[in-house]
């Protein structure tokens, strides 16, 4: 199949084509439909198999680009937050979309100043909830996105992606990558996704 057939807004399609990107690949091609259908969605998928673009064009469809932060990354480390960055922001240039990234080990001043002119936040766990606690970021994103779920229970930040979740509106749309399924991971789908939609590759 081709990429035109996800009938994708014309900015996003001219990116994908500039972005040298022919086909879907086969986790795109089972996530993305389901992403635009409006539906939670757990996917098991490797690093490299094209995940980013999964969700991440989908989402970047749906976005009003009214200047808020409609949607957030939570991802386990920072050089995966640098990379989905970057991949979200090539994908999401025509349609003037603009992202920030926050994590450990940066100063808050520079990151929160980023935040205040882009629609789409990437952020680790742990930076992300002390910004949310301190009251320093007030955002209601229309949809998060937890990528390489299992990376970040073996980093220990299961409780803290819990308590994030107190601090997201409940009307959301909520995606989880993950590259294996153990049960916590299963029991945290439980809990903050609605009635998922399960695929796999
Ligand atoms: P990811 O698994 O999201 O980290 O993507 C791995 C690499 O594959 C990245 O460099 C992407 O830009 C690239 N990629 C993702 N989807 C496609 C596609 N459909 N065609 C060609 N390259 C792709």
């Amino acid at each position: 199949m081709t990429f035109n057939e996800f009938n994708l807004k014309e900015d996003l399609q001219k990116a994908i084509d500039s972005a040298g990107f022919q086909e879907p690949s086969p986790i795109q091609e089972k996530a993305i439909p389901v992403v635009l259908s409006g539906k939670d969605i757990v996917g098991q998928a490797q690093t490299g198999t094209g995940k980013t673009a999964a969700f991440g064009l989908p989402i970047l469809n749906m976005m009003k680009c009214d200047g808020s932060v409609e949607a957030v990354i939570i991802v386990p480390t920072r050089e995966l937050a640098m990379q989905v960055s970057d991949e979200i922001f090539r994908f999401g240039k025509f349609l003037g979309i603009n992202t920030a990234t926050v994590y450990g080990g940066q100063s808050y001043s520079r990151q929160l100043k980023n935040i205040s002119n882009a629609s789409v936040l990437i952020a680790t766990p742990g930076r992300f909830l002390d910004l949310l606690r301190d009251k320093k970021i007030n955002i209601k994103p229309s949809y998060v996105v937890l990528d390489e779920a299992d990376e970040m229970l073996d980093m220990g930040f299961l409780d803290d992606i819990k308590e994030i979740f107190t601090f997201m509106p409940d009307a959301r749309q909520t995606v989880l990558f993950s590259a294996t399924m153990p049960t916590a991971i299963k029991n945290l789908a439980k809990t903050i996704l609605v009635e998922p939609e399960f695929i796999t590759i």
